[in-house]
């Protein structure tokens, strides 16, 4: 297949940049470098099977030649990003959107939209089904991302319905892993580069709320199975280990064998206070759990932060 990955220098994309050119394919990354970073680009255009190009998915996209499958994984992810570039992600999430599902149209390919837990917002039924809609403040800091994202589902819905369009919807929850950039600010990048250089980790609020943190290439593995799966409404990938933030604090002190403190700091705006993934679907659907423990992941993203840290 010839597949264009949007936002595919990115952590998530240029992971399944990596694994469509393992698997054969040949892969087109289109991203502006907003919060993608050439660097992880490196081993796919060492290949010859990958070809970069630096745009914005909110300009109107051109492509040459023909293309099997749009990915669309453009946006910034970390809440910090999205409340600095809050119109940026609202008109990715909207224009971007609209643009690549466009080019997919056009060029009669399937597409892959990159959802998220966030669709959920601070839900009120646990642990997360497809089936449930959510609880998000459309006007607080983080409905710059939870409603384009909504918003991004609709319209790929709505292609799918008008113009049969091969949809998938895959809504992501909290991934790791090698090639998070070090200063996103999300609690992973956070506590690992705190324990390492000896800071006190910075817990917001009580640390009571909770996440569950899936490895990479667990989720590359169930995204790579969702694009080969006729299956047009969304599907929960994530790994339903759930914990406290607190406790999670514990786990990265115990990994890296840090003997820092814990400082709490306010808790954001809206922060979700539970969130695990039902992923009953996507076992039924793609034979799809997670396989890597936590320790694994920790220890391999770990490793990956020393070797940033040095540079
Ligand atoms: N968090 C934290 N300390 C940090 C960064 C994040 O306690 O240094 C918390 C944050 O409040 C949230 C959780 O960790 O409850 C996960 O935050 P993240 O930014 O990774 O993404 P989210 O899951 O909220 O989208």
């Amino acid at each position: 297949m010839r597949v264009l990955v949007t936002g595919g220098a990115g952590f998530l994309g240029s992971h399944l940049a990596d694994r469509l050119i393992a698997e054969g394919h040949e892969v087109i990354v289109l991203d502006n470098l907003l919060t993608g970073r050439l660097k992880n680009l490196e081993g796919a255009l060492s290949t010859g099977a990958c070809e970069f190009i630096k745009g914005d998915v909110t300009q109107f996209i051109s492509i040459d030649g023909p293309l099997d499958f749009v990915l669309h994984f453009a946006s910034p992810a970390s809440p910090v990003d999205y409340l600095i570039h809050s119109i940026h992600t609202l008109k990715v999430g909207a224009l971007g959107t609209h643009n690549a599902l466009g080019l997919a149209k056009v060029k009669g390919a399937g597409f892959l939209l990159a959802s998220t837990s966030e669709v959920y917002g601070d839900p009120l039924i646990h642990p997360q089904p497809e089936d449930y809609w959510g609880n998000v403040n459309p006007i607080g800091p983080r409905g710059v991302y939870d409603e384009a994202k909504r918003y991004a589902e609709a319209i790929t819905t709505a292609y799918h319905r008008v113009h049969d369009l091969k949809a998938r919807i895959v809504r992501i929850f909290n991934t790791y892993g090698p090639r998070m950039r070090m200063n996103d600010g999300r609690v992973v990048p956070n506590f690992i580069l705190q324990a390492l250089r000896n800071e006190p980790l910075t817990v917001y609020g009580d640390g009571s709320q909770t996440r569950s943190f899936c490895y990479v290439d667990d989720l590359v593995e169930g995204i790579y199975r969702l694009m080969q799966a006729e299956h047009f409404e969304p599907v929960n990938l994530g790994n339903p280990l759930e914990m406290t933030i607190l406790e999670f604090a514990e786990r990265v002190l115990l990994a890296t064998g840090s003997h820092e403190k814990i400082v709490r700091k306010e808790l954001p705006v809206d922060d979700p206070k539970v969130r695990q993934p039902d992923i009953g679907k996507a076992k039924r659907l793609l034979g799809w759990e997670p396989v890597v423990d936590l320790d694994e992941g920790l220890a391999k993203t770990i490793g990956y932060f020393r070797g940033e840290i040095e540079l």
